[in-house]
């Protein structure tokens, strides 16, 4: 299929029209595409290679449509640091069209598409840089199995675009099932749009929770699935150590996608109170707060949806929250441990709880490479030797206390189980990848595409697509982690 065989149904135009605004976006000067992802384009049933480079260079660069298309800016607002913005919605974003594929809707949203009715004092624009981290962001949730926007294209333009410095500019093509947000239904509960909220509820359940539409409650089994969906969200970052950094309600995904990528980033050497966003700095959004603000977040949209569902009823679904956090992340902590049963325990110093905290608290204490240590610890067989072998690559004395008690139980665990040390480490090098998107290389990405060279950013959205494989061959940059001494990684949100 091509670009333009793309069948459109732009359901969000059937929705009031207080809901969004039709804008067709600015055209940028020379627009060049740099990157396609060959995951966004299956999501769009379109082979890669079919698509014509001219063609998605004129729409990414805002000047053609396809057939079909009809932009809008969409209208929502939400909670920015804890504080009620009523003025946001899409401010350099566009919703171009909602194409109807094999896998169902998929928005394309030309991100850094010009000025909107919601762009505030903003210009509009997206800049390279921030282009770039969003799309390989898109690629390495994906590549881990987090559920994700993703994007099929990248391209940067000859414009000049003012943030902290001159930068490029860029668009991003992105896709998601829907962008619905929890701001969009704050927006209507702060403006008392009941029937609005009614209409926007039945059709987010008709297009993509089809499956709740005979429940007995519809909007309460909506609820309960973002609940659930958030909880089980979360749990994954928490899991793979990444820190979205900016968990405002008006970028939480009403469908449970990691959504609106910007200051983010990869824990690497393993501090729960981190964050990589320097404008944060009381940590609210740090990486162990997320799954509190999670819960924050949820409890917002619930204050919200009050009027079509009893508060009674709402409380209830708050309290799953938790449970199902524990309960997936325990799953993905197992796993990357290589552990297949649950082993749990009402004493807390025992069970899986209590060896997953003990792995952690080893990593924080010895500043170990979060991602490197579960891949090192595939290889660990018991015995001196191996456990010399392994504090060896985590940079670990030999005899260190810690390592050698946290072994210990991790020995006393893996007799519980019944797999081969072979098996194990094959299973655990499925899950633990050795491929994670680490900020300096992103860096070197958007500085070699700055540069005029888009072959690393190739290169890095390869990898990061099957971040469990290792390639033969490749060079140890790809693998390491930055040296200790390396200046801390500090982002902004201006993007
Ligand atoms: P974000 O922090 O990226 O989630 O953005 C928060 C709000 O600011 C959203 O309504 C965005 O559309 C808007 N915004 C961010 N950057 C710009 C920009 N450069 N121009 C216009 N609006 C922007
Ligand atoms: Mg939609
Ligand atoms: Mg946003």
């Amino acid at each position: 299929m091509t670009l333009d065989s793309l069948h459109f149904d732009n359901a969000w135009l059937r929705l009031p029209e207080a809901f969004y605004s039709r804008v067709e976006p600015t055209a940028w000067r020379n627009t060049r595409v740099l990157d396609v992802s060959p995951l966004g384009a299956a999501q769009l049933d379109l082979d890669p290679e079919a698509i014509e480079p001219g063609r998605l260079a004129a729409l990414m660069a805002g000047a053609e449509l396809l057939p079909g298309m009809t932009p809008i800016a969409q209208k929502y607002t939400g909670h920015q640091f804890g504080s009620y913005n009523p003025a946001l919605g899409d401010g350099r974003g566009l919703l171009l069209g909602e194409a109807m594929t094999s896998r169902g809707p998929m928005d394309l949203h030309l991100k850094g598409a010009g000025q909107t009715p919601y762009s505030r004092f903003g210009d509009g624009r997206a800049v390279l840089r921030s282009s770039i981290r969003e799309y390989l962001a898109g690629e390495a949730l994906a590549g881990l199995g987090i559920p994700t926007t993703t994007a099929l294209a990248v391209a940067v333009n000859d414009e000049r675009v003012m943030r902290e410095r001159v930068e490029p500019g860029a668009t991003l093509l992105r896709l998601a099932p829907s962008h619905a947000r929890f701001g969009h239904v704050e927006w209507l509960y702060q403006r008392r749009k009941v029937d609005d909220m009614q209409t926007l509820l039945w059709h987010l359940i008709h297009r993509h929770r089809p499956e709740l539409a005979d429940a007995e409650a519809p909007f309460e089994a909506f609820f309960a699935d973002v609940v659930e969906r958030t909880a089980s969200l979360v749990a994954a970052w928490q899991a793979y150590g990444f820190v979205h950094a900016v968990m405002n309600t008006d970028n939480m995904s009403l469908l449970g996608l990691t959504l609106d990528y910007g200051p983010y980033a990869f824990m690497e050497r393993y501090k729960p109170d981190w964050t990589p966003n320097h404008t944060d700095a009381g940590g609210r959004y740090a990486f162990d707060q997320q799954p509190g603000v999670g819960l924050w977040n949820l409890t917002v949209l619930a204050q919200s949806l009050t009027p079509v569902i009893d508060v009674e009823r709402l409380r209830g679904m708050l309290d799953e929250y938790e449970p199902a956090l524990q309960h997936s992340y325990a799953q993905l902590m197992r796993a990357r441990l290589g552990l297949t049963l649950p082993v749990e325990s009402d004493d807390t110093s025992r069970g899986d709880g209590a060896l997953i905290a003990g792995w952690l608290k080893l990593l924080e204490q010895h500043d170990v490479d979060f991602h490197s240590a579960f891949r090192e610890l595939g290889a660990y067989r018991g015995g001196d030797e191996s456990r010399r072998f392994l504090a060896h690559a985590l940079e670990i004395a030999p005899d260190n206390e810690s390592l050698v008690a946290w072994l210990a139980d991790y020995d006393r665990r893996l007799e519980q189980e019944s797999r081969s040390g072979e098996a194990r480490e094959l299973a655990m090098n499925a899950v633990n990848p050795c491929y994670v998107l680490r900020t300096h290389l992103a860096q070197w990405v958007i500085d070699a595409a700055e540069a005029g060279d888009s072959g690393p950013l190739r290169q890095c959205r390869e990898r990061l697509a099957a971040p469990f494989t290792r390639r033969r061959d490749d060079d140890r940059q790809w693998f390491t982690p930055p040296g200790v001494d390396a200046p801390p990684v500090c982002l902004s949100c201006s993007s």
